[in-house]
Formats: C-alpha cells, structure tokens, sequence
C-alpha cells in the first residue's frame, strides 16, 4: 500500500483544512482531535509521509523518530496531562484494519484530562 496523499491529516499537514494546534517543530505536528472520545483528545503525528508505525519505523529516520516519542511527552505536558503533573494519559496508535485505523497517516492518540478507562473494548 503506498501513502495517499489526499488523507486528511495530509490535507491539515499542507493547511488546507482548520486544526486546533497544540504543538509543532521541523518533524512533528499536534492538533485537538476533532471527534474527542474523552476530555482530552490529542493527536500527535509525523511531518513526514508515513501509513502507520510500522511503515515508520521501517522508513522513518532516528532523528524522526526520537522527535515524534518526545513530542508525545512534550504534549502531555502543554496539556496538563503529564506524569509531572500527577496526571496520566493513554498514548495509543491504531495499525491498518484490524487496529481500526481510519486515517492513513500514522497518529498517536493521547487521551486524559480523566480516567480513560479499559485499555481495549
Ligand atoms: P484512527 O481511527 O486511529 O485512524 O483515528 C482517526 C482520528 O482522526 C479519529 O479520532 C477522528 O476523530 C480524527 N479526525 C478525523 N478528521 C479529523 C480532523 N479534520 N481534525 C482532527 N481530527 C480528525
């Protein structure tokens, strides 16, 4: 499968289409997810053009990839959510069909701002 580039977080990534930003720098991009599944619904992706993870730590350069592990840190911590803030968060990414992915371009979902409930329904 190759990346389509008419995906819609292709489209946020080229500003065609409005995101609430959270958090941006030369390899990554988070936004507010637009259909939150708790209080606080973040999503955390590549710049670079990626399907899933495994298509980016296949791909992906270290520099890449050791931006997009800190930056879901760095998020939890603008939003709140973080282990220093006593919080916690589920940091999670959903792979192809049977993960239920629904956009093809890799994602971290970082849900918080509550208790977040079982891990898998
Ligand atoms: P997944 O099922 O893991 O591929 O998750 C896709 C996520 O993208 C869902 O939580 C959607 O609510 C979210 N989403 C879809 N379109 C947008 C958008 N335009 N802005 C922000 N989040 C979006």
């Amino acid at each position: 499968m190759s990346y389509d580039r008419n995906n819609i977080f292709a489209k946020i990534l080229r500003k065609e289409i409005p995101y609430k930003k959270i958090f941006e720098n030369d390899h990554v991009l988070s936004f507010h997810d637009i259909n939150p599944q708790k209080k606080i619904h973040a999503l955390v992706i590549p710049k670079g053009e990626y399907i899933d993870f495994d298509d980016f730590n296949n791909r992906a350069s270290d520099q890449e990839i050791v931006a997009l592990s800190k930056a879901i840190t760095e998020v939890s911590k603008i939003l709140g959510i973080s282990i220093d803030a006593g919080k916690g968060y589920r940091a999670l990414t959903n792979l192809s069909e049977h993960g239920g992915q629904e956009v093809p371009h890799l994602h971290f979902h970082l849900f918080g701002g509550e208790k977040v409930g079982k891990m898998v329904e």
